[in-house]
């Protein structure tokens, strides 16, 4: 009896053996579904990485921008196609290289250099000369920010926008700008300041004087003598010539730079002479007349002299509150009629 029950615990035993072992398996069976499903998404997330890899490689080599990103110890990691462009150089000669090797830069090698790792904290941007190839130089913005590479340590990505093209344009524009408000302030025939220079430095010079007090400031008005009638002998056009060389001559005579010989109109002429007194404008205004006594220039029918004369009324006043370039110019011409009227060639002088 005992035997039979051994036989029938034994079985049950390993019945019980056999249907654990069945769900160890089935276990097993699952887990390992799970396993490859699992292997199948890593494959998959792996290949994914891969692909945006090469395509983040691409849209860095495609940016028209030269771009490369630089280690701690100054080592490039990276360059795209365009910096290699701008260095000139393969990327085997680039990746690997120390960046101050290959970017001729006044500031490589210093600690203001910009591509200094450790120094970038933030993103900034420079403006910067490179030497070109064809012996001049290239203009560009860098911009350069810091990046924590693969493997955790610290690195810089930087930019460089050739702006060349448009500095050039900005400095024509600045050339033209300039010629365009010296155009605006030189007389087109004789070449020297005109009447509207002429007064916005008479109005700067006075208000400059009221402010410093007791300054003098002396004006000479100058007019050719019998101009009319050298027109009518020997045509406008010589007229003009005629012009042209006693304003050159008026302007040879002025010294000092805040001095100015100005085209007043037509045949007029005016010398501003600010911090100049009596004394001092008459000794300008004779070297003035003198001037165009000597260029000589022939006039056979002035009533004066054989030759081009001026006659020149100077006066001085002293810049206050309550006087103005206005009356300075009254006073000049009051002295210029004079000189006409007492003989002409000449210089008259009125002092307040
Ligand atoms: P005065 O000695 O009394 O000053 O007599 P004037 O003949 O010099 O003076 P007026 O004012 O009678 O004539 C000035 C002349 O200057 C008349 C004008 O044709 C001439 N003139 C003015 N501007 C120009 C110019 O740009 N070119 C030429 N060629 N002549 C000019
Ligand atoms: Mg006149
Ligand atoms: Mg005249």
């Amino acid at each position: 009896m005992d035997g039979t029950r051994d036989v029938t615990e034994l079985i049950n035993q390993l019945k019980q053996e056999n249907q654990e072992l069945k769900q160890t398996c089935e276990n097993f069976v699952s887990e390992r579904e799970a396993l490859e499903v699992a292997i199948a998404e890593f494959g998959n997330k792996q290949l994914q990485a891969e692909i945006e890899c090469l395509e983040l490689e691409q849209i860095f080599s495609s940016v028209s921008d030269a771009m490369w990103a630089i280690r701690e110890d100054g080592i490039v990691i990276r360059a795209n196609d365009a910096m290699l462009a701008l260095l000139d150089k393969s990327r085997s000669e680039v990746v690997g290289q120390s960046c101050s090797d290959l970017l001729q830069y006044d500031l490589c090698h210093s600690s203001s250099c910009p591509l200094t790792v450790c120094t970038v904290k933030s993103r900034k941007e420079y403006d910067i000369q490179l030497p070109a190839t064809d012996g001049g130089c290239e203009h560009y913005i860098i911009s350069v920010a810091p990046l924590t590479t693969i493997v955790g340590t610290t690195a810089i990505v930087s930019q460089f926008k050739n702006i060349t093209a448009r500095k050039r344009a900005e400095h024509q524009l600045e050339e033209l700008n300039r010629a365009l408000s010296e155009m605006a302030r030189i007389d087109g025939l004789t070449g020297i300041a005109n009447r509207r220079f002429f007064d916005e430095n008479f109005d700067r010079e006075w208000k400059r004087l009221t402010r410093e007090q007791d300054q003098p400031f002396s004006l000479i008005l100058a007019d050719i003598d019998f101009f009319k009638k050298y027109n009518d002998h020997y045509g406008h056009q010589q007229g003009d010539d005629c012009l042209i060389l006693v304003g050159k001559a008026l302007k040879e005579i002025i010294l000092r730079p805040s001095d100015m010989a100005a085209r007043y109109g037509g045949e007029e002429f005016a010398l501003l002479l600010p911090g100049i007194g009596l004394a001092g404008a008459e000794t300008v205004g004779e070297r003035a007349r003198e001037a165009i006594v000597n260029l000589q220039i022939p006039h056979a029918n002035s009533d004066v002299a054989g030759h081009i004369t001026m006659s020149l009324g100077g006066a001085m006043m002293t810049p206050t509150r309550d006087n103005s370039p206005a009356d300075l110019i009254a006073l000049a011409d009051k002295a210029l009629y004079r000189a006409k009227k007492t003989g002409r060639n000449k210089l008259s002088l009125t002092e307040t």
